[in-house]
């Protein structure tokens, strides 16, 4: 059944993000989109609308089979539903997919989406292909409250939590463009307890293997949604992607960690970027209400961390902030200090416009990673991807909101010019 919503917490960030109390967010049509419903939640919406207890329990399962294994979007599609009840679904239902307003890709392959939702809010997803896996960085706001100075998304005035549908949304819609539905009688059997890495569909190595909670916004700041949206992601019969292959990334909330690891159970990620409370109070504000020692604290205790199972630090090199060896050996002193099982990401700094800090050297950030690598934990430095079509980490923002930003701008110059 649906867990109890958690209440929004207070958030120091800049302003507060607009609450979604619905699970659904409005259609025009008056229609209700079933993506990023669970079976529990088909199950209801079929009751609400007419069908009986049994026949609902059981459309539910076909549908959400048809709906996230087989990533069909018509009614009438689902054979092993009796014909005449095709249409009455699609009176009362959509399967829906996020409005693509641009899409982009990269001189490296890395693809950008801009997408829009129902009501108009703008978001962002990415993807990122590599020899042997491909992953997909998924927003879980519209903006962020947070404005970590370095973080082009903390700049967004607007922000909104998004919802299961548009969380998941973001999966569905890269499966489509990247073909990776299973066609035919292809019938696969998946074991939903099982933590099988290897891929479940045909792949070319170039395709979706891998999820990462890294785009827009703060997940744990829209905890319930996240954990709805990834439950169903990860659901045997459906997407099925491993838990083992779904990193959830956290500037620090760290009230919400134990929970994250408890109910949701992904890898954690953590964006420290400094070891100092100074620094990091200054670049990465949330730090103010929640420190260091506390964040570690709920590293060590995160559940399911061990040696086979690594929390990684992500570390963004910013020139002569973040960057020395004093920080690189207290970094290790601090791993050591809480017993943590830790692998360091080193992240080179990507550039937007306006930002108030520099990447490090490649020389700086070399001795940076070997510090730390011969303190015996893995500390790679993360080559950036997408940076041509600021796709990077820390880039995204999206496009109406510098449009409007743009905007802004001309209006102010007509002001001038109307006042000279
Ligand atoms: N809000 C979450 C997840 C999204 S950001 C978080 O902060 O963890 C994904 C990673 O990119 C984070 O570690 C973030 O700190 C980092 N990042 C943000 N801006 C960046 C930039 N301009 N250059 C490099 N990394 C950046
Ligand atoms: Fe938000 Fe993460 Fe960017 Fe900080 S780094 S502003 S938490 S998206």
């Amino acid at each position: 059944m649906p867990e109890a919503a958690t209440p929004l917490m207070p958030i120091p960030g800049h302003i507060d993000p607009v609450p979604v109390p619905r699970a659904i967010t409005p259609r025009e049509d008056g229609r209700v989109d079933l993506v990023g419903l669970s079976r529990p939640q088909i199950k209801a919406e079929l009751t609400a609308a007419g069908l009986d207890e049994r026949q609902a329990k059981l459309r539910a399962k076909q549908i959400f089979h048809w709906l996230y294994h087989r990533g069909v979007t018509d009614f009438d599609a689902m054979t092993d539903i009796a014909k005449t009840q095709r249409p009455w679904l699609a009176e009362r239902f959509v399967i829906g997919r996020p409005n693509v307003v641009e899409a982009q890709v990269s001189s490296d392959g890395t693809r950008k989406w801009l997408l829009r939702s129902d009501d108009g809010q703008d978001y962002e997803m990415v993807f990122i292909p590599d020899a042997d896996r491909g992953t997909l960085c998924v927003s879980s706001q519209v903006g962020c409250t947070l404005n970590c100075r370095f973080c082009h998304t903390g700049t967004m005035r607007l922000v909104r939590n998004l919802t299961p549908g548009e969380i998941v949304g973001q999966v569905m819609l890269a499966r489509d463009a990247l073909g990776e539905w299973p066609r035919g009688s292809m019938a696969v059997e998946i074991d939903a307890d099982e933590d099988d890495d290897a891929p479940q569909y045909t792949t070319d190595g170039r395709l979706l293997t891998n999820i990462v909670m890294m785009g827009m916004g703060e997940p744990l700041y829209n905890f319930d949604n996240v954990r709805d949206a990834l439950k169903v992601v990860m659901d045997g019969d459906g997407l099925a992607l491993s838990k083992r292959r779904i990193t959830l990334s956290t500037s620090g909330v760290v009230p919400m960690m134990a929970r994250a690891g408890e109910e949701i159970g992904v890898n954690l990620a953590v964006s420290l970027h400094a070891v100092t409370k100074d620094v990091r109070d200054e670049i990465v504000p949330i730090n103010r209400k929640f420190g260091i020692e506390d964040l570690l604290q709920a590293c060590a205790d995160y559940p399911g961390a061990n040696n086979a199972r690594r929390i990684t630090f992500e570390y963004v090199m910013l020139k002569d902030k973040n960057d020395s060896d004093e920080d690189a050996r207290e970094l290790v002193r601090l791993i050591r200090q809480y017993r943590l099982p830790a692998k360091v990401n080193l992240i080179p700094f990507n550039p937007w416009p306006g930002a108030p800090y520099e990447c490090s050297t490649p020389e700086r950030i070399k001795r940076f990673s070997d510090i730390v690598f011969e303190a015996g934990i893995s500390a790679p430095v993360r080559t950036p991807r997408g940076r041509d079509i600021m796709a990077a980490c820390g880039q995204l923002k999206s496009a109406s909101e510098k449009k409007s930003r743009a905007e802004l701008d001309r209006l102010a110059e007509e002001k001038q010019a109307a006042l000279g």
